[in-house]
């Protein structure tokens, strides 16, 4: 069986070894960019992800370039612990949070797939632009190469659209769509060297009922200073809007821009204004995502990762799913008879969970935390279990690891998608 996937993201790429490894050899990526360049900041793995790239014999590789957080704490902008979300081992999670530079991810799988399937698996400059389906049920594609100065088509007899946000195999499918929902914020990114704080292993989602600002080290060695690499993402409401054809992941936008926004954030153990300040560069994107869809697979035609369900990057989910959904997907055409009864059972496994995720992100998702203590005490507490008790606030954070499939319980048993 022909397969191909459009995009080699992270979904993508992740989709071709987990293809590759229940024994389709056929499998073809076709990738719009030019050349395959390590590209954006911080992502990060949560454990359920972790154990499949494992499942895939990358668990080495991934843990050697990246940090591991035990523990997101969520705290109030004027210091106040809220909650602590624990990751570590101790918490009964086998498999660690992985926080990495989402360049490095992208060339470990890369490397991968060239290994294991081949130097021409992946096709860059083909850019799809569309797909017809063939009275045979086969998929006939269009590319174009070369910034449209030519172009080509080529044949499978799965088409999976692992093409991100402005997915071309999903406006084929859905044409009438249009662009991402703007969510109404702005987010900045970038990365700034700093001493290492909250114990070095923490990620720190702070704020108030505005602005929040998340921040973790994603680098796995201190360095000569002993200082970590930081990734931050500091995001703001703004009225003015939002152009989605200018969400590129790597527009420079100078500091002054959000700096005044965020001025005096001191928590004690961090100088958030600092964090901010001395990185050295920083980068726009507006706070985007797709509305939930009504169906994924269509005859041999499929979707996955952002394509699929692009979300509001709230609790870490958005690499992490387009991995499961990868998993999920060999699984189903590996063990679910037909093709279409297989991407019919690949859809069932993974939209309603999809679907529900995307939809408490938009939400703010468990950083509502600090939304909901700034809302009942906005000068700040002694102890937030004062201000919101204690099981209330676990009861978020459980909540949205069980929707994502990444809470001990789940994560910690074997794959599901082992065939
Ligand atoms: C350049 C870049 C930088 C990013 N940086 C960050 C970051 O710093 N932090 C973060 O949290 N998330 C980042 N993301 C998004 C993050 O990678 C995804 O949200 C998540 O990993 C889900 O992955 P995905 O494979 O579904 O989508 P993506 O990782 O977005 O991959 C989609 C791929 O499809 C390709 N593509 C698009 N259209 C077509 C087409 N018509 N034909 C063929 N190929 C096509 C794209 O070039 C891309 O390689 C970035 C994405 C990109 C593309």
């Amino acid at each position: 069986m022909e397969i191909l996937i459009a995009g080699a993201g992270i979904g993508g790429l992740t989709a071709a070894l987990s293809l590759h490894h229940v024994g389709f050899d056929r499998v073809r990526i076709v990738e719009a960019a030019p050349e395959l360049r390590p590209l954006g900041a911080g992502v990060n793995l949560l454990p359920n992800a972790v154990r499949e790239l494992a499942a895939l014999g990358l668990f080495g590789e991934l843990a050697a370039v990246s940090a591991r957080t035990d523990e997101i704490g969520y705290y109030a902008r004027t210091g106040g612990l809220i909650w602590r979300d624990d990751r570590s081992a101790g918490s009964g999670h086998r498999w660690p949070q992985l926080s990495l530079h989402r360049g490095r991810l992208h060339t470990v799988l890369t490397e991968a797939v060239r290994a294991r399937l081949g130097a021409d698996a992946i096709v860059t400059d083909a850019r799809l632009t569309g797909f017809t389906e063939l009275p045979d049920g086969r998929l006939e594609a269009a590319l174009d190469h070369g910034r449209g100065t030519s172009s080509s088509t080529l044949r499978a007899d799965v088409l999976v659209g692992a093409d991100g946000i402005r997915s071309a195999v999903r406006a084929t499918l859905y044409p009438d769509e249009g662009a991402p929902s703007w969510q109404g914020a702005t987010v900045w990114r970038g990365t700034t060297w700093v001493p290492p704080f909250l114990g070095g292993t923490s990620m720190l989602v702070t704020g108030d009922g505005t602005q929040k600002v998340v921040a973790y080290a994603m680098s796995p060695e201190p360095d000569a200073e002993g200082r970590v690499l930081v990734n931050w993402a500091a995001s703001r409401p703004v009225d003015d809007g939002a152009d989605a054809d200018r969400s590129d992941w790597n527009r420079p936008v100078p500091q002054t821009k959000f700096l005044p926004h965020f001025e005096g954030w001191d928590l004690g153990f961090l100088d958030v204004t600092a964090l901010l300040a001395d990185s050295a560069g920083a980068f726009e994107y507006p706070m985007l995502d797709r509305d939930p869809l009504p169906r994924w697979s269509f005859g041999h035609t499929t979707l996955l990762g952002d394509a699929a369900h692009a979300m509001c990057p709230m609790g870490s989910g958005g690499t992490t799913q387009a991995i499961i959904d990868a998993r999920a997907l060999a699984y189903c055409l590996a063990t679910g008879g037909n093709t279409e009864d297989a991407l019919a059972a690949y859809e069932e496994h993974r939209r309603p969970a999809m679907t529900e995720l995307q939809l408490a992100n938009r939400n703010m998702g468990p950083e509502i935390v600090i939304d909901m203590t700034y809302d009942r005490a906005p000068e700040g507490f002694r102890r937030a279990s004062d201000v919101i008790p204690a099981a209330e606030l676990a009861d978020v954070a459980r909540h949205h690891a069980e929707i994502g499939a990444f809470d001990p319980v789940a994560a910690s048993t074997g794959s599901p998608w082992t065939v």
